[in-house]
Formats: structure tokens, C-alpha cells, sequence
């Protein structure tokens, strides 16, 4: 499903991520873990092709094709979502009509009828209920007053409804409640699917409590150090990093 080859990125001419190889089959829900600065973001942001992270070497292909060379419209419409991809306030904009533009965008792409008013609310209350979450939050203009806690909420809400074979979190979990934290998870195992992978990148393993990852791969120096299972999540915790330090 995805398979990052050799990649190498650069950020202001500095290269933070130094031949990244990472394959998710299709099904599985892996982790990125590492230290501070060891390139996680630099990950999101290239794989969203936000300017300013330049590729330099290697691919990363979805489903056999290399997103690299997509633009960003058409990575949604292949089915890739990233959390913190709308995480922009848009005032005067009610949340539900922004959630179902966001997924009539991506039907439109796929030659899907669009849903109408009615099912499109049908469903969208269906997943708050799944998840939650209030439904006051579909009424209030996309982000805009939103905590920090609340915007995570929103994420989560953005990724059930948009229902993508390929979810990247990129989860700065520290200062998030454990309510937020738990929504988080529970939309990632609402969406384990045999056709859906999903990537969650964090920096703690407090939030692998609730979601258990079939592999956890360290991230340091700009490329993956080391994998295993759902036990290295506990073996990080306990020692750090340190023994990644000065890795290259
Ligand atoms: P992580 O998410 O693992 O903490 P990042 O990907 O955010 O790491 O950062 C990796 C490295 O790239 C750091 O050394 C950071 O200072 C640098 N970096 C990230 N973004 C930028 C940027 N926009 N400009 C300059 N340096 C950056
Ligand atoms: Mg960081
Ligand atoms: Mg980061």
C-alpha cells in the first residue's frame, strides 16, 4: 500500500531525512517514534509536498504510484488523508459544510455521486455518536475558537467522514487532554480496515496505549533505526533514545 524507497529530503538546504525506507501493507497500522529533530514532521510535510521540504532522492509510492509527483488535490482523491492537513480556521464557514465539501471533492475525483444535504448530515451524526463528539461542534465555523483539544476532536471527525486508504497523524500529543488523546485513538481503530493503512507519528507512547500498532519504527538521524512490534513503543519509554544518538 505504501512504500517509502531511500528517501532523502532537504529543509533550507540542511537534509533532515538522510534514505527513509518504510513499507506499510495495506491493513496495518504502523508507528514512527524518535527523538525531537529526528525528522518526523519533515516526513508529513513531504509526503502533504508542503513547500519548502524538498525531495531529493528516493519515492514514495500509494498503491504503486509516487505521490511525490501528485498534486496535493489529487493525493486527496487517491485517498490520502493527513491530520493536520485543515487544521486552518475558516471563519464564516460552518464545519459541516467544510467536512462535506472536503468529501465531495473527493467523490467528485472518483466519478461518485456527491451526498446531498440530508445524507450527508445522516452519516456525519452517525460518526460523531462513533466517536464522541458533540454535535454543537458541526454548527461552529471550522476551527475558529477551537482548543487545542477541540481541533484534535475535529481531525479525528475529518478522518472518519473522509474515510481514507491512507491516514498519516502526525500527533504532537503532549498538552493534549486524555479525552482528545482518546478520540485520536479511537479514530484510528474505528478506521482499521484490510484496505486502509495508517501511519502515527509521535513523539510519546502514551498514546499507543489505545491504539496497538502492528509495527513501531524509530526514526533518528533521518532514517529508520530500528523496527519491531508493539514492545518497542514500552522499550523507548523505559530507556530513551540514547542509544539512537549517534546512529547515522
Ligand atoms: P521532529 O518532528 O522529529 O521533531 P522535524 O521534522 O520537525 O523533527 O525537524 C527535523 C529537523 O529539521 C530539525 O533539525 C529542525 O530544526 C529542522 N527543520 C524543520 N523544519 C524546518 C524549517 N521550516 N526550517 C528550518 N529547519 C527546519
Ligand atoms: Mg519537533
Ligand atoms: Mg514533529
Amino acid at each position: 500500500m505504501l512504500e517509502i524507497k531511500n528517501l532523502h529530503a532537504t529543509v533550507d538546504g540542511k537534509e533532515i531525512l538522510k534514505g527513509l525506507d518504510l513499507t506499510i501493507p495495506a491493513g496495518e497500522v504502523h508507528a514512527i517514534m524518535g527523538p525531537n529533530g529526528s525528522g518526523k514532521s519533515t516526513l508529513s510535510y513531504v509526503m502533504t509536498g508542503r513547500e519548502g521540504y524538498e525531495v531529493t532522492e528516493g519515492e514514495v509510492l500509494f498503491k504503486g504510484r509516487n505521490i511525490l509527483e501528485m498534486a496535493p488535490e489529487e493525493r486527496a482523491g487517491e485517498g490520502l488523508f493527513l491530520a493536520f492537513q485543515y487544521p486552518v480556521e475558516i471563519p464564516g464557514v460552518p464545519n459541516t459544510t467544510f467536512l462535506k465539501e472536503a468529501l465531495n471533492g473527493v467523490r467528485r475525483y472518483r466519478g461518485e455521486d456527491e451526498l446531498d444535504a440530508m445524507q450527508f448530515v445522516k452519516m456525519v451524526r452517525e460518526k460523531t455518536k462513533q466517536l464522541g463528539i458533540n454535535d454543537e461542534m458541526l454548527k461552529r465555523a471550522v476551527n475558529v475558537g477551537f482548543s487545542g483539544g477541540e481541533k484534535k476532536r475535529n481531525e479525528a471527525l475529518q478522518m472518519v467522514v473522509l474515510e481514507p486508504s491512507l491516514a498519516i497523524l502526525d500527533e504532537t500529543d503532549s498538552g493534549l487532554d486524555i479525552d482528545a488523546l482518546k478520540t485520536v485513538a479511537n479514530s484510528v481503530n474505528l478506521l482499521r480496515d484490510p484496505d486502509r493503512s495508517m501511519l502515527v507519528i509521535t513523539h510519546y507512547q502514551r498514546l499507543l496505549d489505545y491504539i496497538v500498532p502492528d509495527q513501531v519504527h524509530v526514526l533518528a538521524q533521518g532514517r529508520i533505526q530500528r523496527s519491531g512490534g508493539k514492545e518497542l513503543a514500552l522499550e523507548l519509554e523505559a530507556k530513551g533514545y540514547a542509544e539512537f544518538a549517534g546512529a547515522a
